[in-house]
């Protein structure tokens, strides 16, 4: 399996480790299973069920707290992956839950469709990367729960219930984000869009000019962020304009060229991989050598405009390793957070070398998702695997929280069930729901049970 890290060969059901793709969670469960089919998964539930035991489903283990990880049975369903059905007329596409992002474009491509939005990486499961409200860029599209149209979602007696607009919307409704404390989400149905290119314009700009006019270039754009690297006066900005393919960019863009390949492959792997890990290397034996690190890295950085699949132009490996943090803030507190993380990394003298990435969502009416009922700038801070966060993200999280942000629910943060209580209105309309569906908490750990304020 790639992505996540089982210790141990690969089988149908025993006793492995789990570490997640940081290396800062590991798990020791009892048992496990990697189903080949619904019949197996539903006994393999069952079992669980009246042995006690419980439940933790793992997609790619690209989350970065413990909120995949189980001590008993943990499940993965990588072997119950592929496409169902395609409605090309209506762009519904049902998958399977554990298919990986990395392998839907080429399930869509006979049908002319693709994936709405994505984030910045693809080796997740569809069912992980919905589950805890995964997000790309643009503040026209949702994250990837906004997008769901129907789910099958398997409860503590290993039976499926389908659910939709249509099929016990209620359940259908709090159960499009729910982190895997409902049951095990066996099937997915997606609004597609008609496949497209993306026009991607890379430009280095001044930081405080940017973050003066951040809301109109945000809102001006199809998709837009930057990162800006600490201790530097420049960030980097990504604009990506979406056409149809063979179809002309808007006017200046109209020249763009389709981007050879193995060109985006050096770029992406030489030059945002490679460079980038010598940096963080060298930032982390010489803490005082990041700033001049930061500012050669940011001036080696040159603008271009390419055109690609939108598909390749969202993903970019990302072979260093790091934790991280990110928070969903109102839209409009956005820039004002930013200036005050910029200042508290000055103030304090810390050494960071890893950049702030800043994205942003339209709102969405998903009730665990973190851009329910607002439009969202999502900030994300980093460090590298050698390097400890604790502080870092401490200060940070202070900040994103007095202006009202909800941590993203697979990224690292210190809230419990009283904080997040406030930060999302329907909270405890899903409690109540997982009492119902999950009256013994069968589907959880110790950390998803301090999420939702159990034991
Ligand atoms: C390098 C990197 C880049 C990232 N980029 C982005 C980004 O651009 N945008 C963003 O929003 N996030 C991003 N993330 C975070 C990531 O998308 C989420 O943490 C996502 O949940 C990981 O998917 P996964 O398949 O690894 O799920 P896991 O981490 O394995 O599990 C996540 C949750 O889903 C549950 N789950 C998984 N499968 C099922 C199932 N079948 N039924 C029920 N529950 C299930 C698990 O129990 C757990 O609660 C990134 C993470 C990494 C490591």
């Amino acid at each position: 399996m790639r992505g996540n890290r089982l210790n141990g060969r690969a089988r149908a059901s025993g006793r492995q480790d789990f570490r997640n793709w940081s290396g800062h969670v590991h798990a020791h469960p009892h048992t496990f299973a990697r189903p080949t089919s619904v019949p197996e998964l539903s006994g393999i539930v069952q079992t669980a069920a009246n042995d006690g035991q419980r439940v933790r489903v793992v997609g790619a283990g690209h989350s970065f707290t413990p909120v995949a990880a189980g001590d008993d049975m943990m499940i993965n369903l990588d072997r119950l992956s592929g496409l169902i059905s395609a409605d090309e007329a209506t762009g519904r596409v049902r998958f399977h839950a554990g298919t990986r992002l990395r392998d839907i474009p080429s399930l869509l491509a006979p049908y002319g469709l693709a994936l709405a939005n994505q984030g910045d990486v693809n080796p997740q499961a569809l069912a992980g990367a919905i589950s805890t409200s995964t997000h790309g860029t643009g503040l026209g599209f949702t994250g990837f729960a906004g997008t769901v149209t129907g789910l099958s979602i398997m409860g503590p007696d290993g039976r499926e219930r389908e659910l939709s607009a249509t099929s016990e919307p209620e359940v259908f409704d709090l159960a499009r984000v729910s982190l895997g404390v409902l049951g095990v989400v066996t099937e997915i149905e997606l609004q597609c869009v008609p496949s497209f290119d993306l026009i991607a314009e890379e430009i280095v700009v001044d930081f405080d000019e940017l973050l003066t006019d951040l809301e109109p270039r945000m809102r001006a754009a199809d998709h837009f962020e930057f990162y800006w690297f600490p201790h530097t006066g420049t960030a980097l900005t990504k604009t990506n304009t979406r056409v149809a393919p063979g179809e002309a960019g808007p006017g200046h863009l109209a020249e763009a060229g389709v981007r050879n390949q193995l060109l985006n492959v050096f770029d992406k792997e030489v030059v945002e991989n490679g460079a980038l890990r010598l940096a963080v290397e060298l930032g982390a034996a010489v803490p005082r050598l990041v700033p001049h690190i930061n500012r050669i890295a940011q001036s080696a950085v040159s603008d271009r405009t390419y055109r690609a699949p939108g598909h390749d132009v969202f993903v970019t490996p990302r072979r260093v390793r790091f934790n991280e943090m990110e928070y969903a803030l109102p839209f409009e507190s956005g820039a004002e957070a930013i200036r005050e993380i910029r200042d508290a990394i000055e103030s304090r003298g810390w050494s960071i070398s890893f950049p702030l990435e800043v994205r942003s969502a339209a709102h969405d009416d998903v009730p665990l998702s973190t851009a329910y009922g607002r439009e969202t700038m999502y900030i994300a801070v980093h460090r590298f695997v050698k390097e400890d966060y604790a502080e870092y993200f401490r200060v940070v999280e202070q900040i994103c929280r007095r202006h009202g942000g909800r941590p993203h629910w697979g990224k690292i943060h210190t809230l419990g069930a009283a904080e997040l209580s406030d930060l999302y209105p329907r909270f405890d309309d899903f409690r109540e729901l997982r009492r119902q569906l999950d009256p013994a908490a069968m589907f959880g750990n110790r950390f998803t049970d301090s999420l939702f304020g159990l034991g």
